[in-house]
């Protein structure tokens, strides 16, 4: 089934009755692109056998990241929705380099809401273009969910500010140019960009992980690094309601992500229930698979709505702060449900074969990685208690 799929166009056609021949053309064609150029390669990325790096520069080149940036920025200045749609498409073809993308776009998203006149006109269009890669620096050794218990110091010295400190589990740590990093000054927890290569900033080897193994985390450390005051993104003391803003919109982009997943998996277990025979007949045609792909495909399918109605809400400007919390708990937790039942129809050979199983350990980071579920689950609550019945 191509990547972008009819059931994508029923829904581009019902979100975006106006423009959803420009719209699906766009998505169609990016499909087209990942599936020709980035699907091949994912179980090698998995496995090590290939760097992730080129693909991920030849996709970016391809627009993805411009989709919903602002015109003025070099971006195509589409709905948040399509860019959400195009990560779903990337999950499918490649987890690893979604995330490494979704991560890349935080950063630009961080910028648009919050940067300076001139740090957007310096770094978004680089960025959205892919000719620069950003990463997104909050995590650190002995804070993660409470990122305002941050140690990471920024002293300003003249016209700089020195930071020390490190920060923990970094996508694209290593191979990016831009990093926005969270560190506390005077004021409180700030935001400031740091250019690579610095003296300042070392990276640690690549963390080995369950999955997203195409990815690259390590750890970052900061010595005497020195950042012109002019990279401070927005206003001291700030950082770390910005950090908060940047990821309600990434939990939309997460939620894509795991769709994307669960997708790839449910639609292997849809082919090898077709060709797996048992007691003299295809699997598929016994009551307990069809049970499971019915629940499959019903949990993908709410899955999907969930994150579109949390992207049409940011887009019409409402608050989407609980309903991309909710989006992001339901799909990282059903695609892991997905995967499981993928690796129980397809039995011995589902829990010996990686390039089934990648899909459970690529989206098991997922409901720990930006914000975990128990975290998210105190938000939507308390957001929830907070309104008026
Ligand atoms: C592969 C990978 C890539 C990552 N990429 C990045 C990145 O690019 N940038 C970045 O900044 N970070 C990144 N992270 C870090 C990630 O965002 C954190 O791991 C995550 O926020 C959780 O923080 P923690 O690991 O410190 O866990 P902790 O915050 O220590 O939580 C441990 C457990 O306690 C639970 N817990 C914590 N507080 C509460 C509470 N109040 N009530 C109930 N339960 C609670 C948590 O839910 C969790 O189950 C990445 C992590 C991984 C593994």
């Amino acid at each position: 089934m191509p990547l972008y799929s009819s059931e994508h166009r029923r829904l581009t056609e019902f979100y975006h009755p106006e423009k959803h021949e420009e719209f699906s053309g766009l998505l169609s064609s990016l499909g087209e692109y990942m599936e020709k150029e980035l699907s091949p390669l994912s179980p090698r990325f998995d496995t090590g056998e290939a760097k992730m790096g080129p693909a991920r520069k030849g996709l970016l080149g391809q627009g993805i990241c411009q989709i919903s940036v602002p015109a003025e920025y070099g971006g195509l200045g589409l709905p948040f929705s399509l860019y959400a749609n195009a990560i779903e498409m990337l999950g499918t073809s490649d987890a690893s380099t979604a995330l490494s993308v979704e991560i890349h776009n935080a950063v630009i998203e961080g910028l648009l809401k919050f940067g300076s006149p001139a740090q957007k006109k310096e770094s978004v269009q680089a960025l959205a273009s892919g000719e620069r890669l950003a990463s997104f620096c909050l995590t650190e050794p002995t804070s993660g969910s409470d990122s305002r218990a941050m140690a990471t110091s920024a002293v300003r010295d003249g016209g700089d500010y020195v930071i020390d400190g490190s920060k923990m589990f970094i996508t694209n740590a290593g191979e990016a140019d831009t990093y926005m990093v969270f560190a506390r000054t005077a004021k409180g927890p700030s935001c400031l960009l740091v250019g690579a290569p610095n003296p300042g900033l070392k990276f640690g080897a690549d963390i080995r992980k369950l999955g997203m193994r195409g990815s690259r985390t390590s750890e970052v450390s900061f010595s005497g690094c020195r950042t012109p005051a002019a990279n401070l993104v927005g206003e001291e003391g700030k950082g770390a309601d910005y950090a908060h803003s940047i990821l309600h919109g990434a939990r939309i982009v997460v939620a894509a992500l795991n769709v994307g997943i669960a997708r790839l998996a449910y639609e292997k277990s849809i082919a090898y229930a077709k060709e797996r025979k048992a007691f003299g007949e295809p699997i598929a045609g016994f009551q307990l698979i069809r049970e499971k792909i019915a629940d499959m495909k019903t949990s993908i399918s709410a899955a999907r709505l969930l994150y579109l109605h949390a992207a049409l809400l940011r887009e019409r400007g409402l608050d989407y702060a609980s309903e991309a919390s909710q989006a992001k708990v339901f799909a990282t937790e059903m695609s892991l449900k997905v995967c499981d039942d993928a690796i129980q129809i397809h039995g011995g050979y589902g829990y010996t074969t990686d390039d089934l199983h990648r899909h459970w350990r690529d989206a098991r980071l997922l409901t720990i990685g930006e914000g975990t579920s128990e975290v998210l689950r105190m938000l939507i609550a308390s957001r929830e208690l907070a309104k008026s019945l």
